[in-house]
């Protein structure tokens, strides 16, 4: 730990604290788990969304937050690629073909799936959000999605959703 003061100012304490690392973190990353304190840059990210400007947008501003990123068209292939495992996160837009991000949701928590779910939603309707987190999301975003609102909802992640070593510490 160092200390500098400054009268008249203050004092400013820096603490350099060693911090495990899962082996997943020692690849190279970019400076999102700065920007996105609560997640390390590790996780990958799967967009279910169904209008490509959409998913490329999402897509892109996931990456240069230094996340993996990929993207399911709509709710059924987004269950199916969970299923195959490695998701840590949906972004989940709710209006989709095939299977809307709402019925998804419900089976994919009906499976026992757990990560976090967000939702994408287009208009800022409480009905709408209610309808997202009844259908067992966390937390919504409005869309059109931008960096600000995107690094806010990701930081208030809950982590103990998350499966792996770093979810040790949720027993039962
Ligand atoms: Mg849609």
């Amino acid at each position: 730990m160092t200390a500098s003061s400054t009268p008249g100012a203050g004092s400013v304490f820096i603490f350099d604290m060693p911090a495990p690392l899962a082996p997943s973190s020692v690849r190279p990353s970019k400076d999102a788990s700065r920007v996105v304190a609560n997640l390390p840059s590790t996780v990958r990210i799967l967009v279910a969304e169904d209008n490509p400007v959409n998913q490329r947008v999402a897509v892109q501003m996931l990456r240069k937050l230094g996340f993996e990123a990929e993207v399911a068209v709509n709710g059924q292939a987004a269950i199916e690629r969970v299923a195959r495992g490695d998701v840590d996160l949906i972004l989940m837009d709710c209006q989709m073909p095939v299977l809307d991000g709402l019925e998804a949701t419900r089976r994919l928590r009906a499976e026992g799936v757990r990560i976090p779910i967000i939702a994408m939603t287009a208009n800022a309707l409480d009905g709408d959000r209610q309808a997202c987190l009844d259908a067992g999301m966390d937390d919504y975003i409005s869309k059109p999605i931008v960096p600000a609102a995107l690094t806010q909802v990701l930081s208030a992640v809950p982590m103990h959703r998350r499966p792996g070593a770093e979810a040790a510490s949720e027993s039962g």
